[in-house]
Parts: C-alpha cells; sequence; structure tokens
C-alpha cells in the first residue's frame, strides 16, 4: 500500500498543474499515469491558449465570448475565474520556459480564433501541447514529485453511504502495467481525477486510444454526478482517414473551406457571414455536414482546407507541423494542395461535475481538465480554452486538495442543487446489468459496492481509510482474476467496436429521436455482451488487451450517459442538435444535465445554470458569428 497526501490521477496538462500546486501547499504528492506524463494527450494539443495579455483586450471580454460560445449554459463564477487566471497562469508557464512563439518586438504572439473578439490564443507553433507538458513535466521533476507512470487506476476507494454526499473518498487501486501488480494508494488529504476525455466512444475522434475517461466512470459510479455530457464537440476540421486533427490554427492564420463546387461554402451559402471559417465549432461542422449531405462535398464525404495562398514562409514558420500531419497521414502537400476534412469528435464538454475549487459532491474527492465539467464551455467549447482550464482549474484543485484556504464556492454539486427530473422514455433500462446483492445494489463489476459495509441498525459502517483502500483492491483483484480466467468469451474489441459504431452512427452531429433511442439499444447490447468480456492474453506484464478491456466497461457507461442526456434535451444549444427541436428553447432548457449513476439505476435531474457574473449578468442573446 502506498501512502501519500494528494493523490493526482492524471499526468496532462490538468494532472501535473495540480500536482505542483498542491506540492506548493508543501503535500506530499503522488501522480499516478496510465501513460508517461509527456505521452498524455495534451500533448496533441496544437493551436494554443487563450489569455487576455495585450492591451485592447480584457478578461471580460474573454468571458463574454465565452459565455456568448457556451450558448449560455456555462457557469459565470468558473467563466470568470478561468479568464481572470488565465493571464497569471500563461505568464508563469513563460517564466517556466515554454517556447512560446513571438512577435518581431519580443511579445509573445496571439492569433485570432473561432469565436473570439479579439487574437487573444497564445502559441508555441502548431506543437502548443507538446511544449506545454514538457515545460510542465520538468517542473515536477525539479520538485522530486514522486511520479507512478505506467500505472492504471481501475477504481476508486470510496465509502458506500447511501448518500453519495456521504461519501468519502480515500485513494485508489492501480494496476503496475510493468509488473501485474495490484496495489492501493491512500490519499490522506484527496484524490484529483484529471483523466482526460472519452473521445474513444466514437470511431472518428482526434482523440488518443488512451482517452477512455476512465475518471468520469470511476467517479460516476462512486456517487458523483455526470453534468451536461450530451454536449460532446465535432471539431470541423479532421482528417478524413484517420480522424487526425488539423488545427483551427490553420483558419486562424487565413485558411480557406471550399465545397466541392469551389465556393467559400461559410460566406457563399451564408452560414456565418461575418466571421466565415473562423465561427464557432459547431456552427462550422454543421455547415461542412450540410454541403456534404446536400450534395456539394467532395467524393460525397469532405471539404477541403486550402492554405496554400499562405505562404510558404508564413506556413513552415507558424503551421509547420500540419505540413508532416497532411503529408504524413493523408499524403496531401499542404503546400500544393488543399487538405481535405471532415468533422470528427474531439472533446467532451460534460464531465465531472466539480465546483471553482474542483470539488465534487464526495467529500476528499476532485477533479480538473477534461474529464471534469465545472462548467466554462457550456454547450459549446471555444478554440483555446481548455488549455487554460486545464491550468487554472488543475491549480485550484492542487491548492484546495492540500489545503490551502479558498473562497468558498459559488457553484453547487450534489443531488441538493437539484430542481427535479425528466420522465424519460427509454427503450431499454438503461444502468448495470450484474447481478444485484439482497440489498438491492450492484455488486462488484456492476459499479459502486455499496452495501457491503452496512451495520445492524441499516446504517453505513464507518470505515477509515487503509480499510476502505484495501477492500477496493481485494474488489479489484477478483475483477482482474475473473477476466483472465474465463477461458471463453468476447474480446473486448467486438463490443468495443460495436459501441463506437453505435454512437457514430446516432450520436453524431445530426441528431434525432430515434436514432438516440437506437444507440440506446446499442449500447444495452454491448453492455450486456460485456458481461461475457474475457481477456485471452495471460501476461503479467504489459497486458494492454486486460486494460483495454478495464476500459471497454468505462466506454459504455460514458456513451449511455452521453446518449440518455441527449434524448431528454429536446432543444438545439450549442453541439447539440435535434431535427426536430431546431431551436434553443431558453424558458426551457437553461438548465445543467445532472445523471447520476444511482448505484446502477442511472437518474436524470437538472440544476440552475449561474448566468450572474461578478459585475453583471449575461443575458442570453442570439449567437450569430
Ligand atoms: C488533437 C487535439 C488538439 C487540441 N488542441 C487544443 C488547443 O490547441 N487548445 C486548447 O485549448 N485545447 C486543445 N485541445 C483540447 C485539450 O488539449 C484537451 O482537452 C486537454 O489537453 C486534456 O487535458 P487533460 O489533462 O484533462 O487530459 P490528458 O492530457 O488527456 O491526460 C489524461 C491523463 O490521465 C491519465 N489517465 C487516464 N486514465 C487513467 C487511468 N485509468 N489510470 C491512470 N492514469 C490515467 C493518462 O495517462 C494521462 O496522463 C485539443 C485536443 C485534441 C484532441
Amino acid at each position: 500500500m502506498h501512502e501519500h497526501d494528494v493523490v493526482v490521477i492524471g499526468a496532462g496538462g490538468a494532472g501535473l498543474r495540480a500536482a505542483v500546486a498542491a506540492d506548493e501547499e508543501d503535500a506530499d504528492v503522488a501522480l499516478v499515469s496510465k501513460l508517461h506524463p509527456v505521452r498524455s494527450h495534451t500533448g496533441a494539443a496544437e493551436g494554443g491558449i487563450n489569455a487576455a495579455l495585450r492591451e485592447g483586450d480584457s478578461w471580460e471580454d474573454h468571458a463574454y465570448d465565452t459565455m456568448k460560445g457556451s450558448d449560455y449554459l456555462g457557469d459565470a463564477p468558473a467563466i470568470e475565474t478561468l479568464c481572470q487566471q488565465s493571464p497569471d497562469e500563461v505568464m508563469r508557464l513563460e517564466h517556466e520556459g515554454m517556447p512560446f512563439s513571438r512577435d518581431d518586438d519580443g511579445r509573445m504572439s496571439q492569433r485570432p480564433f473561432g469565436g473570439l473578439s479579439f487574437p487573444r490564443t497564445t502559441y508555441a507553433g502548431a506543437e502548443t501541447g507538446h511544449h506545454l507538458l514538457h515545460t510542465m513535466y520538468q517542473q515536477v521533476v525539479k520538485r522530486g514529485i514522486t511520479v507512478y507512470d505506467e500505472w492504471y487506476v481501475t477504481d476508486l476507494a470510496v465509502t458506500d453511504e447511501d448518500d453519495p454526499e456521504e461519501r468519502r473518498c480515500y485513494g485508489c487501486v492501480a494496476y503496475d502495467i510493468q509488473s501485474g501488480d495490484l496495489d492501493g494508494f491512500v490519499a490522506h488529504d484527496g484524490v484529483i481525477l484529471a483523466t482526460g476525455g472519452p473521445g474513444q466512444v466514437y470511431d472518428h475522434t482526434t482523440n488518443a486510444v488512451a482517452n477512455t475517461g476512465d475518471g468520469q466512470a470511476m467517479a460516476y459510479r462512486a456517487g458523483a454526478p455526470l453534468e451536461d455530457m450530451e454536449f460532446v464537440q465535432f471539431h470541423p476540421t479532421t482528417l478524413p482517414s484517420t480522424g487526425v486533427l488539423i488545427s483551427e490554427g490553420v483558419r486562424g492564420e487565413g485558411g480557406i473551406l471550399y465545397n466541392a463546387e469551389g465556393e467559400r461554402f461559410m460566406f457563399e451559402r451564408g452560414y456565418a457571414n461575418n466571421d466565415g471559417e473562423l465561427a464557432s465549432r459547431d456552427v462550422v461542422s454543421r455547415s461542412e455536414l450540410t454541403e456534404v449531405n446536400q450534395g456539394r462535398g467532395i467524393e460525397d464525404e469532405y471539404v477541403h482546407l486550402d492554405m496554400r495562398h499562405l505562404g510558404e514562409k508564413r506556413i513552415t514558420d507558424r503551421l509547420e507541423n500540419i505540413l508532416h500531419l497532411a503529408r504524413d497521414f493523408e499524403g496531401v502537400d499542404g503546400l500544393e494542395e488543399p487538405m481535405p476534412v471532415k468533422p470528427g469528435q474531439h472533446y467532451e464538454m460534460g464531465g465531472i461535475e466539480v465546483d471553482e475549487n474542483g470539488e465534487t459532491c464526495i467529500e476528499g474527492l476532485y477533479a480538473a481538465g477534461e474529464c471534469a465539467c465545472v462548467s466554462v464551455h457550456g454547450s459549446n467549447r471555444l478554440g483555446g480554452n481548455a488549455l487554460p482550464e486545464l491550468i487554472v482549474f488543475g491549480g485550484r484543485a492542487g491548492w484546495h486538495a492540500a489545503g490551502r484556504e479558498m473562497e468558498t464556492a459559488e457553484i453547487e454539486t450534489g443531488p441538493g442543487a437539484s430542481t427535479g427530473g425528466p420522465e424519460l422514455d427509454t427503450p431499454v433500462e438503461p444502468g448495470a446489468v450484474a447481478p444485484r446483492s439482497e440489498s438491492g445494489n450492484v455488486a462488484a463489476d456492476g459499479g459502486h459496492e455499496a452495501g457491503s459495509g452496512t451495520r445492524a441498525d441499516g446504517g453505513a459502517q464507518i470505515m477509515g481509510a487503509s480499510e476502505t483502500v484495501s477492500r477496493a483492491v481485494e474488489r479489484e483483484r477478483d475483477r482482474i482474476t475473473e477476466f483472465l480466467e474465463r477461458d471463453d468469451g468476447v474480446k473486448h474489441a467486438t463490443i468495443r467496436g460495436r459501441l463506437q459504431k453505435a454512437m457514430t452512427e446516432n450520436v453524431n452531429v445530426f441528431r434525432n429521436e430515434e436514432g438516440l433511442k437506437q444507440a440506446l439499444k446499442d449500447i444495452r447490447e454491448t453492455r450486456e455482451a460485456y458481461t461475457d468480456v474475457a481477456v485471452f492474453d495471460p501476461s503479467r506484464t504489459f497486458n494492454t488487451e486486460l486494460t483495454h478491456a478495464i476500459e471497454t466497461r468505462n466506454l459504455i457507461d460514458l456513451a449511455e450517459a452521453i446518449t440518455l442526456s441527449g434524448l431528454a434535451r429536446t432543444e438545439f444549444r450549442g453541439a447539440h442538435w435535434r431535427e426536430a427541436h431546431q431551436e434553443r428553447k431558453d424558458e426551457e432548457w437553461i438548465k445543467h444535465t445532472m445523471l447520476a449513476w444511482n448505484d446502477g439505476e442511472p437518474e436524470l435531474y437538472y440544476k440552475p445554470v449561474i448566468l450572474e457574473g461578478e459585475n453583471k449578468t449575461y443575458e442570453p442573446k442570439v449567437r450569430s458569428y
């Protein structure tokens, strides 16, 4: 058993910042990651980090753009915190040696990005995330923070009171990928989830194979609700054959989108008469797919992104990486020909419900980065706003977990903040399929192991840290043994493929009731198939079949959460478009969708959006670009 004050799970931008922040408060910190830190997906970020750094710009303008981009579903206290603190965090990176691109006068360069009223996206070529990760990891090494890399966290160690708001997280269970050993981690002051997004729920995605939403699924099953999961961002410029991202930086520098008829359709077809290619991502993705669906796509699949007119010098100075990606993954020379692009899954706006200090409703459990929903992006994230979220809210979670006095959060968490839920007509029962224990709670692989610590008087037994963690280790050992000992069954890859197909076909940019219901049925089938999942590779070391099998369970829970939340929201807001509800319905729908696992019986409810900021209320307006 390993013991630390703060255990950070995940070593991308959010996890690294959280670990350094907790170390700044003199906590003994462990950073546990299934990948080596610099292989985390933050390294793939290309375009940049938004921060109001220059004269003529202000945090207030950044906040206004972000709230508008969110389609009035972001919470003002979180958005304002992001925009106020991002400049300091960016300057901190600069002082730590991050090689930002610079103008001739020596100032850090800033480029325009979609939905921004000022060119405030600071960048390091088209490799911003790579440099950010390396700069931050150097700080972790310099501070001597303990890193457990290639340790796969299989579950959290949480007490089992009936009411999730009374539970406490004491640590986690992790599988050492190099040795095959399973061990417990006790966290005396807090566990911070920084495990990234669930992009692998889809088959055409810009996300890495490792982005399986593990933290979201573990927190959800432990009792922390998921928020606004229906809002999935589809990026308009991904390479058709692989999903590899072509950064928004290309359009920021002046790249142009054309349809098969050679029209600059964003203007010529009236999709965004002011901002054209630099309209918000949801707008551009829908426009591209409309072009394809109406027969003006190329090979009935994609459109062209042309940057040739920018000239070789500007392209190689600012977008060199894009040339490599287009050549290596699509066989196209971006200096000589336009690049084929189409929308692909890119980012999950929803996630684990947290407040401005990263706290969930479970004591001792925090979340930050893409796995969390604070909520700064609402129904649509502006490009360049995820990286500042990592460093601002990763830092705040680290400080708070390590005991720094922070201002009381304005955002409420937990079912206590509920405004009631919908009666949802679902074609199949969602939730766990594992056999139920006598207490009615789902046992073992079915989810949070509630009920097993019940006292004779019916109340929950009070368990300490080491007992809670030890029990979680035993439960996880049994689960892994069962996978390995099953000598026939279904391969995780078969189930994962079916799940990704169902989501890509029916829970994509354009959604309708019939498709969403079909997806729920397909997801249910994958859930049932998963009860027979077997791991055929008996290796103890580097058994990726085993870790992928565990991840697949997480993907199933998250796919269902996205689909259920999407079925319930009968309006069109941000990234969520519904065929029969093509308008934003502010009277009814300015509210966050919440989903509680409820020990295996998912329950939807809503909570209010906070539009009141420090000095003003953000009045919802028509979102045009
Ligand atoms: C191609 C691409 C380009 C992007 N470009 C930009 C951009 O220019 N600007 C911008 O603002 N945003 C951008 N984004 C979004 C942004 O990069 C991500 O949202 C962000 O980097 C996520 O960071 P994170 O720290 O939350 O997670 P990640 O960087 O994904 O890190 C997750 C960490 O969790 C660990 N982990 C996960 N599960 C487990 C487990 N079970 N056990 C142990 N460890 C685990 C992983 O090992 C990893 O260390 C881009 C996204 C993509 C996909």
